[in-house]
């Protein structure tokens, strides 16, 4: 799976899956631009990506603001020239109700973070990913189709369901201008994601929650994220791959 001088953009690449993501498409030969709204993350996973040699660039934005999308591909073909591939990753939770009226303060975030941003991204990326027959890669959720995965998570779980139907949405577009678009939908993965939306999170009972009983590594679902953004994946578009130790099946 060589990415040898490809160019790729990973958003929410200074933790987690992202990070994981990153490391792998540099390590395959990639120059890669890392975007995240920490500073100091997205320096230590630049950090990491340089060991190979290729060209790194930090973007720090916050992905679910149109100006700082615009800067994202903006800065991208200004340092590189081009774009082959895109992986809309950024994510983040709230715990939130709708009982209680919580969810009136927080779906907007939620929308905006997980779901705005990856059709902004994929809007503003696409004229360039059609010069380069290049790919995008989206990080969806179980939760997008699983309630009982997504739970405290109202919002959370609407804006997964959005970013599966834009996956296929704009496969059917985009295939005529020769990009492809997938996503991967994982279930409980070992990153810090919950620390950073302020939750403390029991990995030990989410783990049960899948039928394989443990949760994913963060490389594991980068590894499917290289794949479909690969050209081994040249016969895949708008698909979303469930990699989720069975927990849909629950
Ligand atoms: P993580 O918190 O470890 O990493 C996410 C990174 O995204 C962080 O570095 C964070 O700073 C960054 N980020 C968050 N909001 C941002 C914004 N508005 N702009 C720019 N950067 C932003 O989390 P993770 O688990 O690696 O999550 C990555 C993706 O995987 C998310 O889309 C998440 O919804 C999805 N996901 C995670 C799990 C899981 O169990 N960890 C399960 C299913 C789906």
């Amino acid at each position: 799976m060589s990415f040898k001088n490809k160019v790729v953009v990973v958003t929410g690449s200074g933790s987690g899956i992202g990070a994981a993501a990153a490391v792998l498409f540099a390590e395959e030969g990639a120059h890669v631009v890392i975007v995240d709204c920490s500073k100091t993350r997205a320096n230590i996973t630049a950090g990491k990506c340089e060991q190979y040699g290729n060209k790194v660039l930090v973007i720090v934005a916050d992905v679910s603001k149109q100006e700082d999308d615009e800067k994202i591909i903006k800065q991208t073909i200004e340092t590189f020239g081009k774009l082959d591939v895109l992986v809309n990753n950024a994510g983040t939770v709230v715990e939130e109700k709708i009982l209680d009226g919580t969810i009136l303060y927080t779906y907007d975030k939620i929308m905006n973070t997980n779901l705005r941003s990856v059709v902004v991204l994929t809007s503003l990326a696409a004229p360039h990913l059609a010069k380069t027959r290049g790919c995008i890669v989206n990080t969806s959720s179980v939760a997008s189709t699983n309630i009982k995965a997504g739970r405290p998570f109202p919002s959370y779980c609407v804006a997964k369901a959005g970013v599966d139907s834009f996956t296929r949405a704009s496969a059917f577009e985009l295939a005529s201008s020769g990009v492809r678009v997938n996503a991967v939908n994982p279930g409980p993965v070992r990153t810090n994601i919950f620390e950073h939306a302020g939750l403390s999170e029991n990995w030990e009972d989410f783990s049960k929650s899948t039928v394989l009983k443990k949760a994913s590594e963060p490389k594991e679902v980068a590894n499917l994220i290289l794949y479909l953004a690969s050209d081994k994946a040249s016969s895949i578009t708008g698909a979303c791959y469930l990699i989720d130790n069975g927990m849909a099946l629950m």
